[in-house]
């Protein structure tokens, strides 16, 4: 190989140890790449690609972008899921010994971003590390912007070891993954994760996955002696997983991260479990469509005031509670909150002056937080004594708890206020950000430049009036320094002791040794004082950092009020009732509403319903109704409002007693697993799969539709043993909402025990049907599912079509000899007739054929006036109708 440049050798010699990362190298303003990396980085900025000589008439391939707008070229390529090393010049140029030091200060990846300007202030940034093995699997993560540090694990017995795990990664949604090399061995599992969440999976160093140095790790980190404070003793996967990913932390940050000081270690059946497909379904935090956040539980929940407050609420509810005493507690202090509007608005307008002090705090842990910083976090805390003081009339047991607990660091405050200036400028190195009175020294020196100053002014009149020159000015530039100015016009005035020290088009300009005394003076006290300013600036921030844990205390005090004070501006603005929880497996909700729904209605009314779901009579309700008429909506409205009074939510209703449930099943409309190759039926299957294996007797089940996917009399015989299966009790016994159309499992109302029947009422006028939302008791026998083809537009010669060939299959069918009735002859059936089967699926033939005839018979008969037939009359019609029965 030729012989490098001594600064080429250097970048090589850096990026050797850097391989996997694109390094942005500083030369001077820019952060240049070479080689492989510019060949990327030009390509994913769009920035052009040139050459450097690197040595022997070589040229390297290079590319660069200023270092003042390097931030959003990082987060473009760490987006897409490079990592980014940031590689400094590590000593003054000025001071430098041939080629000046350079070392990567920080890796930059998707999990490790700190930059506010790309974080979303209402979500975490979630780092997660999983390492796997044969006995169960170790989940921890963290939020380097806030040192939020969370971990559990999930051993094989618990069920599904790799379903638990999905489910908990859709709850932390990490945005980069760490894994040990085990992990990479489920090959089918990587490619899941990778597939249905928008992260980035990497290797680890093995050696970082061992117990002994995970411990050590970590009790370093933490600075502590013993791991048991946390609950870790003998978690063997948490302390593996945890201490990797602190590992990784420290590998990429290259600083201590001294925020991060404390394990929130949970066991996942602490909080009321929902799988990826339920969330999703239950649009907690995102809508199906669009995934936006309008139109989810959290938008319609959140109306937080502080950042710390919104990624708050968003845990909570992605982590229902299931112990009653916990639930009650939030739902307490809520209930206060909603009884005195006027502590609720004192709190909100209070809590909207405060900045987001954990992301704050994160700056001040890296060292890279300015003035304006101090400044937010100075306003911040100038509300906490008046937070207190309105807190000091509560009664109920966590805000009490809060009031009792909040510091209002005003130690802090005081400092803050007695130092930095009120609007300071956003750089530090340049001065203006201490205020005069906080430092004898800098005083002084800012005096000595300001009376540098008025001489210079004075000097401005007495060499006028000294040398005659009227025009004569005392100017500065960066280059001369300060000078006096004479035009040409008097040159011949311009005194002896005046040297010359630059020509311009109309004047020159001069110095004078008085004149380049005072300039010392003057740039002297300047600079002295702008790195005096500097030196008191990090001493404060150091101070401030000092009282670490006590700010971080506050910040998630306030966090809690917030989410508790938006919980009750919900619940008074949309007139919810507090939820009474059970332990009985009773769901008694009256006149419930869809909080989301009711929301979006424009101006329409929303109609409530009652629900009744019990251990006993009322297991199962079955639900028919035609198309749009509200089942879904029923059916989510139950499921949300029973998950809200698990958030410690007031709940839409006029009452709710709503029994303590562990976890909520969906399996509603097509999954956009679609995506993945698997058919609409596979995907509906192992949906139900999962929560027949997964639910238990204090599970609530949602079921949209079970068996649509597949033949009619296949669907129909999955459905009604499915609903069989979870009805017995000692099978499964959960509570279950059924939506369905096939009206043949309303005989199971009869038949087994638990299973009720309900019914979305429409209203026929004409040949259009009006949807009445109200559910009542009862089966439906028509799915009008013409008459709402009808209503979505679809043009009427196939309207008038689809009724022919209703017809038509109608008379087809009612002239069949024997219809199935019971579930062995619908399996016969099935055999049998294949071809009507067919006609029936390719004409979305939707009608009950079972119970046709019935009807007609009854239509004919109900149409009948006894009071005006003859005796003959009366012998045809029933001759007739003989005949048709
Ligand atoms: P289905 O599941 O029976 O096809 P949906 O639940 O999707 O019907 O409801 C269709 C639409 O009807 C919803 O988008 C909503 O706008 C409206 N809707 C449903 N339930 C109600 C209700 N109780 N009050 C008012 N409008 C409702």
């Amino acid at each position: 190989m030729a012989k490098l440049t001594p600064m080429m050798q250097q970048y090589m010699d850096i990026k050797e140890k850097y391989k996997d990362t694109i390094l942005f190298f500083r030369l001077g303003d820019f952060y240049e790449m070479f080689f492989d990396d510019a060949i990327t980085a030009s390509k994913e900025l769009e920035i052009t690609l040139t050459s450097r000589d690197c040595g022997k008439g070589k040229k390297a391939p290079m590319c660069g972008v200023p270092f003042h707008s390097a931030d959003s070229y990082i987060a473009k390529l760490v987006e897409k899921g490079y990592k980014v090393a940031i590689c400094e010049q590590i000593e003054d140029p000025a001071k430098a010994k041939g080629i000046v030091k350079r070392d990567v200060v920080r890796i930059i990846t998707p999990g490790t971003i700190t930059d506010l300007n790309i974080l979303d202030e209402k979500s975490n940034n979630y780092l997660c590390c999983l390492y796997i093995d044969d006995i169960g699997v170790g989940i921890s993560y963290v939020d380097i912007s806030t040192g939020d540090l969370y971990t559990t694990e999930i051993h094989k017995t618990q069920r599904d070891l790799f379903s638990s795990l999905m489910d908990e990664l859709s709850k932390i949604q990490p945005t980069e993954i760490i894994a040990n090399s085990n992990f990479f061995n489920y090959s089918e599992l990587v490619k899941d994760i990778e597939n249905r969440f928008n992260t980035f999976i990497n290797r680890y160093y093995d050696w970082a996955f061992d117990i002994d140095t995970s411990e050590e790790t970590i009790k370093n980190q933490l600075k502590v002696i013993s791991l048991e404070g946390y609950g870790l003793k003998s978690k063997n996967h948490s302390i593996v997983s945890t201490g990797a990913l602190i590992e990784y932390v420290k590998e990429t940050q290259k600083i201590a991260l001294e925020h991060i000081n404390s394990i929130k270690n949970y066991t996942i059946n602490k909080y009321m479990m929902m799988d990826i497909s339920t969330r999703r379904n239950l649009e907690l935090t995102e809508t199906i469509r669009g995934k936006s956040k309008k139109g989810s539980l959290l938008w319609l929940l959140d109306k937080t005031s502080t950042a710390m407050g919104g990624r708050l609420l968003k845990r909570w509810i992605e982590e229902p509670l299931i112990d009653s005493s916990e639930i009650n507690k939030r739902l307490d202090a809520v209930d206060e909150l909603t009884n005195n509007l006027l502590l609720m608005d004192e709190i909100k307008g209070l809590l909207d002056k405060v900045y987001d002090i954990e992301r704050l705090m994160g700056k001040v842990v890296y060292g890279s937080c300015n003035a304006r910083d101090l400044i937010s976090l100075k306003n911040s805390i100038s509300v906490l004594p008046s937070l207190k003081s309105s807190l000091s009339i509560v009664n109920s047991q966590v805000l009490n708890h809060i009031h009792n607990e909040l510091d209002t660091l005003e130690d802090i405050h005081k400092l803050i206020d007695a130092s930095i200036l009120d609007d300071p400028p956003v750089t530090i190195k340049e001065g203006g950000i201490i205020k005069s009175g906080y430092n004898i020294e800098l005083d002084e020196l800012r005096e000595a430049s300001n009376k540098g100053k008025e001489w210079l002014s004075k000097l401005q009149e007495s060499e006028r009036s000294r040398t005659g020159i009227k025009k004569l000015k005392v100017g500065y530039n960066k280059v001369f320094g300060y000078y006096i100015e004479v035009t040409k016009s008097y040159l011949d005035l311009v005194p002896e002791n005046y040297t010359r020290k630059q020509t311009l088009a109309n004047s020159e300009r001069y110095i004078t040794p008085e004149l380049k005394e005072m300039e010392a003076k003057i740039l002297g006290a300047e600079e002295r004082s702008m790195n005096l300013e500097y030196e008191l600036f990090v001493k404060i921030r150091d101070s401030i950092r000092a009282q670490l844990k006590r700010i971080q205390k506050t910040a998630k005090t306030i966090a809690t009020i917030d989410v508790l004070n938006s919980l009750a501006q919900v619940a008074y603005k949309n007139n919810y009732v507090k939820p009474k929880l059970n332990n009985n497996g009773v769901v008694d909700i009256k006149e419930g509403r869809h909080p989301v729904v009711e929301k979006m209605l424009n101006g329409e009314l929303f109609i409530p319903n009652d629900t009744l779901l019990n251990n006993n009579d009322n297991r199962i309700s079955i639900i028919t109704g035609p198309n749009m008429a509200g089942k879904s909506t029923y059916m989510r409205q139950v499921a949300l409002i029973v998950l809200m009074a698990h958030i410690g939510s007031f709940v839409p209703a006029t009452e709710a007693n709503i029994a303590i449930v562990d976890k909520i099943f969906t399996r509603v409309g097509a999954s956009d697993d679609l995506s993945q190759g698997q058919s609409t039926f596979m995907v509906e299957m192992s949906e139900v799969a999962n929560i027949l294996n997964n639910a238990t007797k204090n599970s609530l089940l949602i079921l949209d539709e079970i068996g649509r996917g597949t033949s009619t009399y296949d669907g129909l015989s999955i459905a009604k043993a499915v609903v069989e299966f979870i009805s017995d009790k000692y099978k499964l016994g959960a509570k279950t909402l059924f939506a369905t159309h096939y009206h043949e499992l309303t005989e199971l109302e009869n038949r087994v025990e638990g299973v009720k029947n309900y019914r979305i009422l429409v209203k026929e006028e004409g040949d259009d049907i009006v949807f009445l939302r109200k559910i009542v008791s009862g089966g439906a026998n028509r799915s009008y599912g013409i008459e709402v083809a009808k209503l979505a537009g679809v043009p009427n010669q196939v309207i008038e079509r689809a009724k022919e060939i209703l017809k038509e299959l109608e008379e087809k069918n009612l002239n069949r000899d024997n219809i199935a009735v019971t579930k062995q002859e619908v399996v016969e059936e099935n055999k049998q007739s294949s071809s009507i089967e067919e006609e029936a699926q390719s004409s979305n033939y939707q009608l009950n054929l079972f119970s046709m005839k019935q009807n007609d018979i009854i239509k004919k008969l109900k149409d009948i006036d006894p009071m005006q037939l003859t005796p003959l009359d009366s012998l045809n019609i029933l001759y007739k109708l003989s005949q048709e029965a």
